[in-house]
């Protein structure tokens, strides 16, 4: 049977290429993203590859539009083999943690941490046992080190996501669902920049590997390069 994959904020970015990859190696693919058009856009390119493709429109920011989104997807009558959280934000003015506005400080972590809590939540019901879940985070999210000094709520964003990947795989385990927190890289999308050291190609590269050949006992980690990672 046809493995099925649904990703976040996959109409560009690290989130489209995810999902080329695991369409040209046969998963029916499921892009989710905020903007109809765009992720429409998105979704006849994959199908113009002749990838075997659906999308969903779903806010990661809002609890409505994920349980909305929820709601459609049972209608589709289709389970998950694979959840990408992948959708995020990396907004311009956030400069320290001290002085950045309560509602950018709020946006950055209702999408890159409650969002991935949240959908995770309402598509568990959806999710094959076995099965796998990847939060795309950051090496900005760990602890274990000196502060980056760049973007100071998003990497408190992606610490939270990175705590709460380790709960949800304590939570899973005994399903038998791993659920793993991956750093891409430094990767040339609009979020990256164009002086960003990494191809889209090779920031999926892991992802795609825990979607698909990853040991399933390889559960509740930080992930680079495919190799486990001190958070
Ligand atoms: P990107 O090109 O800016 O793509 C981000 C995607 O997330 C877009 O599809 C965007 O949709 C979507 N998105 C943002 N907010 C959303 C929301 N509320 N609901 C649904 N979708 C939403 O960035 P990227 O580099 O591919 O980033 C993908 C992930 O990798 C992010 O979680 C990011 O934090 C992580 N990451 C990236 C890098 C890097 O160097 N690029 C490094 C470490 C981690 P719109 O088009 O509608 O905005």
């Amino acid at each position: 049977m046809q493995k099925a994959i649904l990703i976040t904020g996959a109409n560009k970015g690290i989130g489209f290429e995810i999902a080329r990859q695991c369409g040209k190696i046969g998963f029916h693919v499921i892009i989710s993203g905020r903007n109809a058009e765009a992720i429409n856009a998105s979704l006849e390119k994959l199908r113009d590859m002749g990838i075997h493709a659906d999308s969903l429109l779903m806010d990661v920011s809002s609890m409505e539009s994920i349980k909305s989104a929820a709601e459609t997807f049972s209608q589709m009558n289709l389970k998950l083999d694979v959840l990408v959280n992948n959708a995020g934000i990396g907004p311009k003015g956030d400069h320290s943690i001290l002085t950045d506005t309560p509602e950018l400080i709020q946006t950055i972590l209702a999408t890159n941490s409650f969002g991935p809590l949240y959908v995770t939540r309402e598509f568990l019901p959806f999710i094959n046992r076995p099965g796998r879940i990847i939060m795309i985070s950051s090496s900005g999210g760990v602890l274990n080190g000196p502060v980056p000094g760049w973007s100071p709520a998003y990497c408190v964003s992606k610490t939270m996501l990175n705590a709460f990947t380790k709960q949800i795989a304590y939570d899973l385990k005994a399903d038998k669902i791993a659920v793993n927190a991956v750093c891409p890289g430094w990767v040339k999308t609009d979020m990256g920049g164009s002086g960003a050291t990494r191809r889209v190609e090779k920031g999926a590269e892991t992802p795609v590997w825990l979607a698909t050949e990853a040991p399933l006992s390889l559960t509740g980690k930080f992930i680079k390069d495919k190799e486990e990672q001190n958070w």
